[in-house]
């Protein structure tokens, strides 16, 4: 179904750095790689001068362009001050300014913030603080160590963030070395996992039941948090719930008195053209994690923030969080990510979201929404996903080892385009859905926002008409 064409694939490999020379320890050590030389704006550029448009900011990482000199300034002034804080001593005034932008910024939800260095940092320390909270509470519940979390997500590739997510295919080589403290539900998936005729109300309704019933089985007073993407991202490609599942499972958690945590390292600082993606849903978590767009990409940097109930249980218990890394509160990371937000309040980029979104969704659909092996267009604010199928009807997906996705995006990528988009497939019982994430930087233009598009337009088209001739035929 995704024919490449021959010579615009050739041109792609030739650009390539090809990894057989390379020292580095690629993830596809046979694979070759893309030479990037320099971000330009919502542009990348390769060391032969071509420019790409950075139609994903990665893995949704870039959202405010590339080449900022505020930022650059920002960081520089800092590494020249100070580069480094051991912060069993000391702090610094950009982590201090940083972690109350984001309390603030947290319409009253959050008190504290911790810093890290990746996502996957952000949410070991979101279940260990979870499993301290019970521990402090007065009395204390040591008996709470269980975690309940989802089917098809992803909470990070450490051992313990890999133990909460449910990706199959990531898991799978190391399943005896995960920590069994964990149990998933099904994920709130409209496209796959509601039965036609079936209302936002019985689907969350059966959801909840499913999460009551694990809480039961489990033993409730035993779970520390329910964990969960509030879009998700990389394991199904920008599925939101449905209206109301939010509410539901967080009162499920109350009911039982777990911990809610939210896992918003993609979808969140401002992803969905809110600042916190919850804030669309009418909840907020106890314990919630930040990572992508908070330093977008200028340095790696992540978040815990932490809500009142959890922060003054600590602070009347131990008030010591076992916890630390070497490298947390970095002052280069808090000193980007601080010029980051402040840019995205200042120049009003989540309004720029959400007015372009439309153009962006309707656009997609529009582009390819009739293709025939397009299965599905879901999102928020910008944060799309396309999902393959093998067959629209039954919506079978194509065979893993097809990489359908990652064929949709190296055509994506060849000279004809110039367009990056980020590939994915969630595995889990079987269900492989190979999808691509469309996740542009908030400032991008009204003019470039439609460059994914003109692919579809040229790809999506094409098979389309070829599909009706056929038919015609
Ligand atoms: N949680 C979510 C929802 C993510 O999307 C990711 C990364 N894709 C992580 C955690 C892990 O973050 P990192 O790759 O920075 O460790």
């Amino acid at each position: 179904p995704v024919q490449l064409n021959e010579s615009a694939n050739a041109a792609l490999d030739r650009e390539k750095t090809s990894a057989a020379d390379s020292a580095v320890l690629h993830r596809h050590l046979d694979a070759s790689f893309l030479s990037l030389a320099k971000g330009e704006g919502s542009y990348l550029v390769l060391e032969d001068g071509r420019k790409i448009f950075d139609g994903s900011g990665g893995a949704a990482v870039g959202c405010i362009g590339w080449g900022n000199q505020r930022v650059a300034e920002a960081v520089t002034r800092q590494i020249l001050d100070v580069p480094y804080c051991p912060t069993i001593f000391y702090t610094t005034k950009a982590q201090e300014d940083l972690c109350r932008t984001l309390v603030e910024t947290s319409n009253g939800h959050m008190a504290r913030a911790y810093i890290v260095n990746s996502g996957s940092e952000a949410m070991e320390a979101a279940v260990k603080l979870a499993r301290q909270y019970y521990l402090e509470l007065d009395p204390p519940q040591p008996q709470r160590a269980q975690f309940i979390s989802r089917k098809q997500s992803y909470h990070g590739i450490t051992l313990g963030a890999l133990a909460i997510g449910g990706h199959a295919a990531r898991r799978a080589k190391f399943e005896p070395m995960l920590m069994k403290n964990v149990t998933q539900v099904s994920p709130c998936f409209e496209y796959r996992g509601k039965t036609p005729g079936e209302s936002d109300e019985a689907y969350v309704e059966r959801l909840t039941k499913e999460l009551d019933d694990e809480f039961q089985r489990v033993g409730p007073d035993t779970v520390c948090a329910f964990v969960a993407e509030p879009v998700v991202g990389a394991a199904l490609g920008c599925v939101p719930a449905v209206p109301g599942y939010f509410k539901a499972v967080r009162a499920v958690c109350e009911n039982y008195g777990a911990l809610l945590i939210l896992d918003e390292v993609m979808c969140g600082m401002g992803r969905t053209g809110t600042l916190h993606a919850w804030e669309q849903e009418g909840v907020a978590p106890d314990i919630q994690t930040i990572g992508k767009g908070l330093g977008g990409g200028y340095q790696s940097i992540a978040g815990v923030l932490a809500g009142h109930r959890v922060v003054d249980t600590l602070a009347k218990g131990s008030s010591v969080f076992v916890h630390g890394h070497t490298y947390q509160g970095h002052p280069a990371g808090c000193a980007a990510a601080l010029e980051v937000q402040k840019i995205i309040q200042e120049e009003g980029l989540l309004n720029n979201v959400q007015e372009l979104a439309p153009i962006l969704s309707n656009g997609l659909v529009e582009a390819v929404g009739g293709h025939p092996n397009v299965g599905n267009i879901r999102g928020r604010g910008f944060f799309w996903g396309i999902e393959f199928v093998a067959d629209k009807e039954t919506a079978t997906p194509f065979p893993p080892e097809d990489h359908v996705a990652m064929d949709i995006c190296e055509f994506a990528l060849t000279k004809d385009y110039g367009v990056g988009v980020y590939p994915g497939g969630g595995s889990v019982d079987g269900i492989r859905g190979d999808h691509i994430i469309i996740s542009p930087p908030y400032n991008v233009s009204r003019d470039d926002i439609q460059r994914p598009m003109a692919v579809g337009l040229s790809g999506g088209r094409a098979a389309a008409d070829e599909e009706a001739r056929a038919e015609v035929d």
